[in-house]
Order: C-alpha cells, then structure tokens, then sequence
C-alpha cells in the first residue's frame, strides 16, 4: 500500500461532493433507553433508512462515479453478502449500466431478489464469498467489467466515510463512535474522517462472535481465513481476503476496542431496536446495540451507533421480537 492510495480526509470530502444525489444524509437520533442504560447521551444513525436499505450505497456509489465514460460503457460487477449487491444493482440501474452481482448460495434467497428487482444479473456461486469473490474474478474478466469490491478499495472506504463528516457535524462533542466491523470498509472509513476531524474519539468495533474474521486476523497480526457459519449477523459474515490492502491495515492504526457479541445478544438487540426505539433494524445493524445492552461496550458519552443496515426477513423479526417479549413483556 503507497500512502497515495490510501485514503484520507479529502478524499471522504470529494465523496460527499460526489455521492449527494444517491445517499441520503441520515437522521441521528437519541435514544432514551439506552441513555437510561448507560448514563450517556447515546445517539442512533439511521442508515437503515438510505436507498436499499443499508449505508453501502454510499460506496458503492463513490465508486461507481468515479469510474471513466469507457468504464461504465462495459458495466460492472460486484461480489457480496447481499446489502453491497443491493446497492451496486441500484446504484447501476440509476446511471445506466448493467451490473453482474455474484454471491454465495449461503446468501439468503430474499436478498437474491431484492437484487433481481434491481435489473441485476445474478449468478449464486459456491459456499462462501470468497468462492464467489473467484468466480466474479473470473466473470470480470471473461466480459472486462469493472470491480466494485465490497470493501478493500479506497473509494468505497471514503463513501462510507461520508457517514462521519455528517456526525461529526451534528455531534462537535462525540466521544465514541461503535461501528459494525466485518470486512472494514465501513469501520476504515468512518475511522479515518472522525480520527482526522479528532483524534480523541474513541473508536469500537463490534462483529459477532462466530465468526469474527477481522477480530483473528488483528490477532495474527495478519489477514487470516476462518470458516463461515450461520449468523443473525448475515452481512457481517465473510473473510477480510489473504491479499487485503487497506481495510485490514487501516482497522489495525484506528480501532481502540473491538467488542464480540453473542447469537442471543443480537437477538435482544434486534427486538430492543423494534420494541423500545420503533426501529426495524437487521442482525448485523444492531451489533453495536447488542454490545451496549450486554454492557460489553461502555461508552463515554456522547456516543454515536451506526445502525448499518435494515433488510432483515419480517418473519424472522417477528419471531425474535415474540421471543423476547415472552422473555421480558416490557421490553
Ligand atoms: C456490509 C455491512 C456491514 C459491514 O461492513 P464492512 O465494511 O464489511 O465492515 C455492516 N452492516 C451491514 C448492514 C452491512 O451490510
């Protein structure tokens, strides 16, 4: 990685310049109950509420954008969990150009038609993204199309940046910041911009607990491999990629605390988000709630939690918020 390449505070601006008529500034709202929890003003940002549902427009936008006339004539392709497909497929449709989106057959079928809807095509690939991510190589060349990685590569970190600049702004005084961390675009980016505004702010990552490739991989000092398995958190599954470039490095300079939760703990968090705060919010989007109310994650205050993403399968809440409420009837 050349210092060039990597991404920096101008670069999280021009994307904001860039990337306005396709993401949405996002409302930040403050939680009463987890205040009461915590004894800290704690603030949600509502990414759950940007076009296709998650903060990954934001990326995938930046990239799609910046790529030349020639570029976009041949279209692009991405390899993804589902919220990043989602949002290349829509982003591609809004300027035009067809779009290859390639996943695991692990991905559930839901996603695969929200993409579908979205004019992409569609190719279920293999047992995990990285099977996907070599089979979208190979497609990518066969048709020469352009790559919009899901994560690792610079103009998708500074889209996801965006998020912090609009924080920040809101917030002068923020203290923490707790992030969902998977592959580390979101973390990357939104680490980068809020270090640089200042460098005092605390930064927490939260993945889940089955399968945190990133939080093994800062173990090893290295990028490693870890299996996949079944989680509430589906798009925080995935390897990080033995050749990562900049997310894995970038998580390693920024990250003051990385934080696991369990299975059951994104449960509660997930009915916590639609019972007390009327928010519907997926698995992987409610991480940095499930760390707070597992008290795993101790914020000083004010405190901002990115809720990712929202596209979680309405029978599955349903059943989680019906579990819950036999649980704890107040919740
Ligand atoms: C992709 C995604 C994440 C994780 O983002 P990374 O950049 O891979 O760390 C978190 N939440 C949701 C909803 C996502 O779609």
């Amino acid at each position: 990685m050349t210092v060039t390449d990597c991404p920096t505070l101008a670069d999280v601006y021009a994307a904001r310049a860039r990337i306005g008529g396709r993401a949405i500034r996002s409302p930040l709202i403050r939680s009463q109950a987890l205040g009461r929890l915590t004894g800290a003003e704690v603030f949600l940002k509502l990414e759950t509420l940007q076009p296709t549902g998650s903060f990954k427009v934001r990326g995938a936008a930046n990239k799609i954008l910046s790529l030349s006339r020639e570029e976009k004539s041949r279209g692009v392709i991405a390899f993804s969990t589902g919220n990043h497909g989602r949002a290349v497929a829509s982003v591609a449709r809004a300027e035009n150009l067809p779009a290859v989106v390639c996943l695991s057959e692990r991905v559930p079928g839901y996603r695969l038609e929200a993409m579908r809807e979205l004019g992409a095509e569609v190719v279920a690939f293999g047992q995990s993204q990285d099977e996907a991510f070599r089979r979208a190589l190979e497609i990518q060349g066969e048709r020469g199309l352009a790559m919009v990685a899901p994560f690792d590569d610079p103009l998708v970190i500074a889209g996801q940046g965006t998020m912090a600049l609009e924080i920040a702004e809101s917030l002068p005084g923020l203290a923490s910041l707790i992030v969902p961390l998977s592959g580390g675009g979101l973390f990357s980016g939104v680490a980068l911009a809020a270090k640089a505004i200042n460098p005092r702010i605390e930064m927490v990552g939260v993945s889940m607990a089955v399968a945190p490739a990133m939080a093994r991989s800062l173990e090893a000092g290295r990028p490693v491999e870890i299996p996949e398995r079944d989680s509430l958190a589906d798009a925080l599954l995935g390897g990080i990629g033995l050749e990562n470039r900049f997310t894995f490095r970038l998580t390693q300079k920024y990250l003051d605390r990385i934080v696991l939760v369990s299975e059951e703990e994104i449960a509660a968090a997930m009915a916590h988000a639609f019972a007390r705060e009327r928010l519907v919010v997926e698995g992987s989007g409610a991480v940095g709630i499930a760390a707070i109310l597992a008290g795993k994650a101790r914020p000083k205050g004010p405190a901002a939690l990115i809720l990712s993403g929202g596209n979680v399968d309405p029978g599955l809440l349903h059943s989680l918020v019906g579990q819950a409420m036999k649980k704890d009837p107040v919740a």
